[in-house]
């Protein structure tokens, strides 16, 4: 098979060693519940993996990085985005036609292999920069094998762990089936051992609710004998024409959730419907801010209680929210607090969702997650002393309820540092800018739109 692209149109081989580093001093949040916080620790990673956390480690022959006037943290884990549609920020509005189901519709069809790499390393670079290290590729635009190369290889260049969810192309038509064998190509193509050993396989579907019940079927019965986990969008859709409400009771009665499923949103979720997710160990990942947009409010307390396990998501970065998951935590816990009387939410509980639970979700709490040893290097310094930080008091409490992306000064993912004293290490941002800029402007002009002033100006 032909490659996706071209070496001139990938950013690749610019990812730096893994080391051995000695992280010194800093205030260590494990979310490990047997370790839990550790004032002042060492922590020392080795090619990769968290090698071990004590007060004064020996390490002569590692790299000390201080961590004094800052909290160590396992990076935050993304467990739904789109990260194709990045390029639609700043087109999405208010006006006639410009809502995010209209434009998402009209430009999906125009994207070639290299936009598509290029939207996911826009939206990759800017996850690093605000400490996600874990994101889960959610492609619901996969218009041919090439695009589905191109995002894996952008998530393999951008040095950031993850899953890749195999999709239909956007607005695919309900009858038609997916590209089953192009699946199986993939699956079989993209093993661990291409993939770096950072991005797992998954497979989005369209479900019982957008297809078919022979599509659905077809579709479900080869993602479970590939045995791939599955991700479907259980909403409202109330902007679609011919879809009804995503009923999770009459999904458990066809025998189509279990642990291996992450339905997406279910902010209409009615109790019994919830109970469906409990009891057969369905997961949900939320994403608020887009939710509170388009759908409603999500269901964190009543999905908690049930005992569903809960992450947490971009979505999409066109709108309203960017890769933050400061805000998403912050959010969160007020819609909450404001929605619920007595919501028993916490800054640290929303972290572990952000975190752990995050890691849970995505099958990867056996290696990331939590700062333990033995789970591989994927951790954030955030500073303590900025102006939107201090004092800080309680740490978990100030970095949920008034962390900014800029505080994070040092990312590290897999044991490879990317992202230092404040900047990329692996990435040129005004490269990548330049390239969204250049692919934005393609896929307005081939799908007839009218290119905004402010890019044509630019
Ligand atoms: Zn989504």
């Amino acid at each position: 098979m032909a490659a996706a692209l071209r070496d001139a149109e990938r950013d690749a081989g610019r990812l730096p060693a893994r080391g051995d580093f000695v992280i010194r001093g800093a205030y260590v949040v494990t979310m490990d519940p047997a370790l839990g916080d550790r004032p002042g620790a060492d922590v020392l990673l080795r090619d990769g993996e968290i090698l071990a956390i004590g007060n004064d480690l020996a390490a002569e022959q590692a790299e000390a990085i201080s961590g004094r006037g800052m909290m160590l943290l396992p990076g935050f884990v993304d467990t739904h985005w789109h990260l194709w549609n990045s390029f639609m920020r700043g087109l999405i509005g208010d006006g006639p036609g410009r809502d995010y189901f209209a434009v998402k519709r009209g430009l999906a069809p125009f994207y070639r292999p290299v936009d598509f790499y290029r939207a996911a390393r826009l939206a990759l670079a800017e996850a690093i920069h605000s400490g996600i290290t874990t994101v889960h590729n959610w492609d619901h635009n996969l218009r041919g094998p090439d695009d589905a190369d191109a995002n894996i290889l952008a998530q393999l260049d951008m040095g950031i762990r993850g899953r890749f969810s195999y999709g239909c192309p956007d607005n695919f038509a309900r009858d038609r089936l997916m590209d089953l064998a192009d699946l199986e190509r993939f699956r079989t193509q993209w093993t661990p051992a291409a993939t770096d050993g950072r991005i797992t396989l998954g497979v989005a579907l369209r479900g019982p609710f957008r297809t078919g019940p022979d599509i659905y079927r077809r579709e479900w019965d080869a993602a479970r004998k590939a045995s791939l986990p599955i991700t479907m969008h259980c909403d409202r859709c109330m902007r679609e024409a011919g879809c009804c409400r995503c009923d999770i009771v009459t999904m458990k009665d066809k025998g189509l959730l279990g642990p291996d499923l992450q339905i997406v949103h279910a902010v209409h979720a009615t109790p019994a419907d919830i109970e469906a997710m409990a009891v057969t160990g369905t997961h949900l990942s939320l994403s608020p801010q887009t939710e509170m947009r388009t759908m409603g409010f999500p269901k964190v307390v009543e999905m908690l209680a049930a005992g569903v396990l809960v992450s947490l998501s971009i979505d999409t970065t066109a709108t309203p929210s960017n890769a933050d998951m400061f805000s998403q935590m912050r959010v969160t816990l007020s819609t909450e607090t404001a929605r619920i009387e007595n919501a028993g939410l916490t800054p640290r509980r929303m972290l572990k969702m952000a975190t752990l639970d995050g890691a849970r979700d995505l099958g990867l709490a056996d290696t990331t997650g939590s700062i333990t040893p033995g789970k591989r290097a994927d951790l954030i310094l955030v500073r303590m002393h900025d102006l939107n930080m201090a004092p800080c008091g309680d740490p978990v409490d100030v970095l949920v309820l008034s962390g900014l992306p800029q505080n994070v000064d040092t990312v590290i993912v897999d044991g490879r540092v990317l992202k230092r004293s404040g900047m990329l290490t692996a990435v040129e941002p005004e490269q990548i800018a330049a390239d969204t800029l250049d692919s934005v402007k393609s896929i307005l002009e081939a799908a007839g739109w009218e290119v905004p002033p402010a890019l044509l100006a630019s």
